[in-house]
């Protein structure tokens, strides 16, 4: 046995002709957690997917399951054997077939052995847990696009996967009904103890559903972490970047402090030198102040909240968020400190 980890990847990479789809990743995927890549399209989140359900094969290295080699070094599992649930974006519901029925089909495909009665039980048991026990008569056509979703996934737990693959399950959906259906989804997963590991090219999406992040760029894995890990220590600053927005000054680093237009700042992870420092906007505190040590020189509305950009003496900008209702206005001098300890990158 490799370890005692669910899925392993190691070393595994896939190319289409000159496209590196997947370079070189190791991945170890722990039971029982909800995992999400994250990643810009083209960097290979659906790759990886697909080389773990066994839909694709590796060029090099190994994937193990449950402590079983299932490609690489000759060995090969194929998908059927894998007991691997999958969610797609277009459900991929029978129309033809009522809620029991996908259900039931899915159970038949997986497990031949199960009786007519046991199946049925099997159906009514998931149905429940995902909130349509009343549904199960219904028509894919008579549910609305987060029900048949919920019946996707019921569908996909069915069978008791190993893990469940969910490749942009909630992009057909709009904003609202997203999270609610993200909320759903966790709890449901949760309840039935499974493994997860959905992908995404949200991060909002990714970091509140994850218990860990794995951050992909060009085929290869960043960074992997829990999200308030990735999200307030991203190891570099193109991960910094594509996690949300970020304000970069420049500074010099002392150890655990470096100085800069805001004055002397606390650094999560000491370092020397010239350094890029990374500040969240809403990291940021702003009150209006004569004596302010910068100018509000753009103010972007969101209702919610603001983006104000700012403009210190030396001529460094940078966007604060405040809560909407501040009542500050173009050309106002603000006195601007930081909530927290900041990351530099050597630069
Ligand atoms: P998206 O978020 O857009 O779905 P992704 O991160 O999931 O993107 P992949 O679908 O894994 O990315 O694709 C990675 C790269 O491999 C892309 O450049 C894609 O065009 C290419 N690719 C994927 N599958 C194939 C295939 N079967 N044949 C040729 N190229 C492919």
């Amino acid at each position: 046995m490799k370890s005692e980890s669910l899925i392993e990847l190691c070393h595994v990479s896939k190319s289409f002709g000159a496209t590196h789809a997947v370079d070189d990743v190791s991945l170890t995927i722990e039971r029982g957690a909800i995992y999400v890549l994250l990643g810009a399209s083209g960097c290979g989140k659906t790759t990886v997917l697909r080389l773990i359900a066994g839909l694709e094969t590796p060029d090099r290295g190994e994937i193990w399951l449950n402590g079983e080699r299932v490609a690489g070094q000759g060995a090969w599992v194929p998908p059927e054997v894998r007991r691997i649930g999958m969610v797609f974006q277009d459900y991929a519901l029978f129309p033809h077939m009522t809620v029991r029925q996908n259900i039931q089909f899915a159970l038949a495909a997986l497990d031949g052995k199960l009786s007519h009665a046991e199946r049925d039980r099997r159906a009514r048991q998931m149905l429940e847990l995902v909130g349509l026990a009343g549904y199960a008569e219904r028509f894919p056509h008579q549910l609305s696009g987060g029900e048949q979703q919920r019946v996707a996934l019921a569908r996909a737990l069915a069978p008791n996967p190993s893990v469940v693959l969910l490749d942009e399950p909630f992009s057909n959906l709009d904003a609202a009904l997203r999270r609610t259906m993200r909320e759903d989804v966790r709890q449901v997963l949760r309840a039935s103890n499974a493994t997860a590991i959905f992908v995404t090219h949200d991060q909002e999406e990714a970091l509140s559903l994850a218990d860990t992040v794995v951050i992909m760029h060009n085929g290869k894995v960043q960074q992997v972490g829990a999200p308030q890990e990735v999200y307030l220590r991203p190891i570099s600053r193109e991960v910094a970047a594509f996690l949300g927005e970020a304000n970069f000054i420049e500074g010099v680093a002392e150890g655990d402090v470096a100085h800069c237009a805001l004055g002397k700042l606390p650094l999560a992870v000491p370092m020397h030198g010239k350094v890029a420092l990374m500040i969240r906007p809403e990291a940021l505190r702003v009150t209006a102040s004569a004596e302010g040590n910068a100018e509000v020189i753009g103010i972007r509305f969101f209702g919610h909240d603001q983006l104000l950009r700012l403009r210190f003496p030396d001529l460094t900008e940078l966007d604060v968020r405040t809560w909407g209702n501040a009542e500050l206005a173009l050309g106002e001098r603000v006195m601007v400190s930081v909530r927290s300890s900041v990351m530099a990158y050597a630069n």
